[in-house]
């Protein structure tokens, strides 16, 4: 650990620890492992298969940080997960908390890299977003998580802990985490194998016990991986980051568009809603000037009216690095109205968190800044 701070801000903020950057090799997270893995592990190793659910007792409802405190497992069999394991892998460096009660936290990973994770509130529960890897290589025009490229992925339990971490941090006030979403830095389907880890362990009845409706993944449209992800037929929510009506100004905004082109993108949409029986949410964030016209929600509701599906607009937050502004309030309202006249279920986010950095990845773009300084 290099130093430790304590800095208050207009909002509650709290700078805890920063270690020094280095890359060792990856340590497994405990978190990554399904009850009946552990129960492997443990019974290759001559432990009883009943010590899995001792553990998994520990992680997931004691809430424990160590090997060391988990008194009921023999002091050899603690010796050897932590040879193999570790239990925390992050690290809080930052934990901003907004009027509306929306939590920021940027955690460090064991070999140095920095993640955001955010609480919200809704009426219906507490819901986390969570990242999926260390920058992002998609390189839409208007995300700062882009910026630095990708540096690697998560681990899958590196995943899950995220939502370990803001549970503890809800247990304070006797509040639980029932939501989750995949909408943080990184593209999950380009983590594919430690998304689908994390999802069964998060979904587990031993572990968080987080409902798969209650679970939203998203992505920007690796058309091979939605095929494959709609022949897991689970019941986990999926969202397209679509963000334009046509071809031309997809490809402006997200350069994936030219790899996995909108008609094809769409064809795998509809063999999703088909396979799984469920509707697809299409995120559309509105960009002042270049994607916010009457006319572009007329073409959006031409591009997805045989689609069972529901619009979640996003007016979005001015992000320095980029030039994007944001959509007038009437105007807004004006795309939202188009749609619904057209039958299209729509909807206008509300923002969460607006007094901090509340853009993806504008909390880690200023900390990458203040490392740089
Ligand atoms: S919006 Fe998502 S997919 Fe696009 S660059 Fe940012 S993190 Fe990657």
């Amino acid at each position: 650990m290099e130093e430790t701070k304590v800095e208050q801000t207009n909002v509650e903020e709290t700078k805890v620890v920063r270690k020094k950057k280095e890359k060792p090799n990856l340590k497994e997270s405990i978190y990554s492992l399904l009850p009946e893995e552990l129960e492997q592990w443990l019974t290759e190793r001559g432990h009883k298969a009943f010590r899995a659910n001792q553990l998994y007792d520990w992680l997931y409802v004691k809430r424990v940080d160590s090997f060391d405190e988990m008194s009921n497992l023999p002091a050899t069999l603690r010796e050897e997960l932590k040879a193999s394991f570790l239990v925390k892998t992050l690290e809080t460096i930052i934990q901003q908390t907004s009027a509306d009660g929306t939590i920021k936290f940027l955690f460090q990973l064991q070999d140095g890299y920095s993640i955001e994770t955010v609480l919200m509130r809704h009426e219906y529960g507490n819901s986390v977003c969570v990242t999926t890897q260390v920058g992002c290589r998609i390189g839409c025009s208007f995300c700062a998580s882009t910026l630095g490229g990708l540096k690697r992925n998560l681990l899958g339990g590196e995943i899950v802990e995220q939502v370990v971490r803001v549970q503890k941090a809800l247990d304070e006030t006797s509040e639980r985490a029932s939501h989750v979403v995949i909408m943080g830095i990184g593209e999950p389907l380009d983590n594919y194998d430690a998304m689908m880890s994390f999802l069964k362990v998060i979904n587990h009845k031993k572990g968080l016990n987080i409902g798969a409706r209650h679970i939203t993944v998203s992505t920007s449209g690796i058309i091979p991986k939605i095929y494959q992800f709609a022949d897991e037929q689970l019941q986990i929510n999926f969202a397209l980051s679509l963000h334009a009506p046509n071809s031309e100004l997809r490809s402006r905004l997200m350069p994936i568009n030219k790899a996995y082109k909108l008609p094809d993108l769409m064809e795998a949409i509809r063999y999703y809603t088909d396979k799984t029986g469920r509707r697809v949410s299409f995120e559309y964030g509105l960009f002042g000037g270049v994607n916010d016209q009457v006319e572009h929600a007329e073409e959006l509701a031409k591009l997805i009216k045989d689609v069972k599906c529901h619009v979640n607009l996003i007016p979005v937050n001015y992000v320095p690095e980029r030039d994007y502004v944001r959509t007038p309030r009437n105007q807004i309202f004006a795309f939202e109205k188009t749609l619904k006249k057209h039958g299209v279920n729509a909807t206008i986010r509300r923002e969460h968190g607006s007094d901090i950095d509340a853009a993806c990845g504008q909390l880690r773009a200023k900390e990458r800044k203040q490392e740089t300084e």
